[in-house]
Parts: structure tokens; C-alpha cells; sequence
């Protein structure tokens, strides 16, 4: 189905420290540089072509967004709202559902009164990037935070009120064993969360750790790897978080709106540095260049962005904006983000949307695959295996057009 709402990415690019493993567009600023970006940001959301389309879901991303003071991050929302989400009672799509507007919260830069300052500015899901309950991994991770930072920032999280929360973790960390994120799961899992994605350390060439990796613990192999993520998958379920996507579990009715909005390949505006758009039947983004991002939308002068076509166009993938791929063509990246949840693809979307047959596209692929074992026909569509999400990184390759 193609939602007709927006939704809205903000970028923050502030850290108070590189992680080891990071490639992501942050880096460390002072106070005055992190307002003359938040300034600019607001020019440019107010500035948007798109103003007086409607919003349900807000995510802030980064980077830290929680290195913010809650005044700036209050001003932020207040720009959205105004501009994308008139209707402050509802999301403005007549079905009643209160937007969803996520925040990404280092444990150890939140405190109570920018909880309750969130909560005010109307921000209703924190997703806390805690990556690992290990005291050795965090360190190798180069991680700013302990578990007891998590658990207090938790604690204080859900006293202002805070009910929709997730935890990001990582597994395939330099040494570590099956055990080990089994470990780091069971401390988490009962601590009242309502979501947890679980992602992949992917080496990023030009960080520190990939550059120094023989310096520390051998990566897991494949088949290690493998053998976490069924462990992780079994656990998670029996705890009552059900896999939506292939590395996001989610308790019933809390899977991540905004997030599906990727994989749904609906509309979003990305706002500040290096954010990607896809609204109007167009994609492009933002400028990386702090300065020239400040320059831009600082002063007076709102120019447009540099759109690019879709087709070859190097797009930051919805996955935790961990890595970049190369996007053909919308068909493609309808089945290959469809196919990471794990309802699948709907032919009659496929066919609302394009005005072709599935399988007129992808018969040769579909049948190969289902030969295969790793897909299979739903009622409506497709869904990966079992077999297929081991091996997804070859079979949604598979979808790529030409
Ligand atoms: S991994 Fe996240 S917290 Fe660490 S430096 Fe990168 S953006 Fe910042």
C-alpha cells in the first residue's frame, strides 16, 4: 500500500566522540557550531517545496541528536510541526493515529530534563544506541557509554513517560561468540523494551578499526555469524519480539513506522547534512560540506538542492544508514527493501505502483528462486526464506536491473 504521508529525516551530525567503527556523517563541534547548523536546519525545513504536505512519522537521526540541547531540539520540532504536521491533535491523515516522531539517544548524553523536554515537544520513541551489554566490547567499539549509563538513561526514559523505546545492538564484533550476544540479549531483553535492531559490524574502510583490525580479536566467520543471528532470532521470539524485517524485532504494534516507511518505498524528506530525499517521484540529497550546507541555507539565500535521477543514483540505504548501494531503478528497490521484511512483497503493489506484473519483471528470478528455496510464494506475493535471509545479500543482488 503507498502511504500518502510524509515522512520527515533530520539529520544531526554531532558526536562528542568518533566511535571505532563509524563511517557515518558525524564529527565533534562546539556549542556555536552546532547552533549556527540547527539555525540553518530550520531555514531549510521552512523552506521545504514540499511544506503543507503531511507528515506521520519524524525521526532524528545522526550522529547524536541527544548532544543537543533540548531547547534546539524543541525549536527543530517546532519547525516540523509547523510545516509538515499543521494539525497538532493528529497526523493529518483522518485515521486518528498520532505521528510517530523517534529520537536516537546516546545513553550517556540524555538526561531527565531533555527526556521530559522531548516528551513536550511531542517526540514519542527513543531508540537508544547501546550496541552491546559488554564492558570489553563497548571499549573495542570505542563506545562513549557503560551499561549502567543504559540503564539509568532506560530508567529515566520510561519516568518521563516514554513507553515506545529500542535498543540498537551489534553483532560480528573482533572475538566475540555466540554466547556472547546470547549474553548481551538476556540483559536486555526484559528490561521493558519495546523494539531492538540487531545489525551486522560492517568493516567500513578508513576507520580505525578496520584499519587496525589484526590488532585485535579474529572476526567471527561465517558460520559463526550465522549461528548468532538464528540463536538471536529464537530468543528474541520466545520473548515475544517478532521479526518484521531482517535485522528488526519489534513487541506487536511497536514495528518502526518510519522505518517501514524505507522498505515500503513511500515518501520521506531528509533534512540537514547529507540527508536523502525521495518525494515527487524524485531522489535526491543534501550536500555534505558543513559549510557550504550553512552557507546555503544560514543567510537569506534558500537555494534548491541538486536533485539526481534515480536511476544510478548512490542512495543511503534505510539499514541504520550503515552503508551506501547503487540503485538502478524503482522496481528494484521496491523488491529488494520489500523482500528485507518478512511478510514480503505484495504482487498488487508491485502492480499499483508500476503498472506491470511481478512476474512479468522478475519471472525468471522469482522461478529460479523458489527452485532454490530461497523464496517462496505467500498469499499475496513473495517472502524470503529462512534460507534466503542467510544468503539475502546475494539474492536481493539478484533484483538489481540493468
Ligand atoms: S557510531 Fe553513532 S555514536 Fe558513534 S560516532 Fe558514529 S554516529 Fe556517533
Amino acid at each position: 500500500m503507498i502511504n500518502k504521508s510524509l515522512g520527515i529525516y533530520i539529520h544531526i551530525p554531532f558526536c562528542e566522540r568518533k566511535c571505532r567503527y563509524c563511517d557515518f556523517l558525524s564529527f565533534s563541534a562546539n556549542e556555536g557550531k552546532k547552533k549556527k547548523y540547527v539555525d540553518a536546519l530550520i531555514r531549510e525545513i521552512r523552506a521545504s517545496e514540499f511544506s503543507g504536505r503531511k507528515a506521520d512519522t519524524v525521526f532524528f537521526g545522526g550522529g547524536t541528536p541527544s548532544v543537543l540541547t533540548a531547547e534546539d531540539t524543541v525549536r527543530i520540532m517546532e519547525a516540523v510541526r509547523e510545516t509538515f504536521m499543521p494539525d497538532t491533535d493528529t497526523d493529518g491523515d483522518g485515521n486518528g493515529n498520532a505521528p510517530e516522531i523517534t529520537t536516537e539517544c546516546n545513553p550517556k548524553t540524555v538526561t531527565p530534563e531533555k527526556l521530559a523536554a522531548y516528551r513536550k515537544a511531542g517526540i514519542n520513541r527513543i531508540s537508544f544506541g547501546l550496541q552491546s551489554a559488554d564492558v570489553k566490547e563497548l571499549k573495542l567499539l570505542g563506545r562513549i557509554h557503560s551499561f549502567t549509563d543504559f540503564e539509568e538513561s532506560l530508567n529515566a526514559a520510561k519516568e518521563a513517560g516514554f513507553e515506545n523505546i529500542n535498543a540498537d545492538l551489534m553483532m560480528g564484533l573482533p572475538g566475540q561468540r555466540a554466547g556472547d550476544l546470547m549474553k548481551t540479549l538476556e540483559k536486555v531483553c526484559d528490561m521493558g523494551l519495546k523494539h531492538i535492531s540487531l545489525y551486522s559490524l560492517i568493516l567500513e574502510e578508513g576507520t580505525p578499526l578496520a584499519d587496525n583490525i589484526a590488532g585485535f580479536p579474529p572476526l567471527p566467520d561465517e558460520d559463526e555469524e550465522r549461528r548468532m543471528y538464528h540463536e538471536a532470532v529464537s530468543f528474541l521470539e520466545n520473548r515475544g519480539f517478532h521479526r518484521y524485517e531482517i535485522s528488526n524485532f519489534a513487541k506487536k504494534g511497536f514495528e518502526c513506522r518510519h522505518n517501514l516507511k524505507y522498505w515500503d518505498l513511500d515518501e520521506y524528506m531528509g533534512f540537514g547534512i547529507g540527508a536523502a530525499s525521495f518525494a515527487g517521484g524524485r531522489r535526491f540529497s543534501n550536500t555534505k560540506d558543513f559549510e557550504e550546507y550553512v552557507r546555503r541555507y544560514g543567510g537569506q539565500e534558500t537555494a534548491p538542492r541538486s536533485f539526481r535521477k534515480a536511476k544510478g543514483t548512490v542512495f543511503v540505504s534505510p539499514e541504520g544508514r550503515h552503508r551506501t548501494v547503487l540503485v538502478y531503478s524503482l522496481m528494484s528497490e521496491f523488491m529488494f527493501l520489500g523482500l528485507r521484511k518478512t511478510e514480503g512483497i505484495r504482487s498488487a503493489d508491485f502492480k499499483d505502483r508500476f503498472g506491470e506484473d511481478v512476474i512479468d519483471i522478475y519471472g525468471d528470478v522469482i522461478k529460479r528462486q523458489t527452485e532454490e528455496g530461497t523464496l517462496v510464494r505467500t498469499k499475496e506475493g513473495y517472502a524470503l526464506t529462512e534460507r534466503g535471509i542467510d544468503v539475502s545479500n546475494y539474492v536481493l543482488a539478484d533484483y538489481i536491473l540493468e
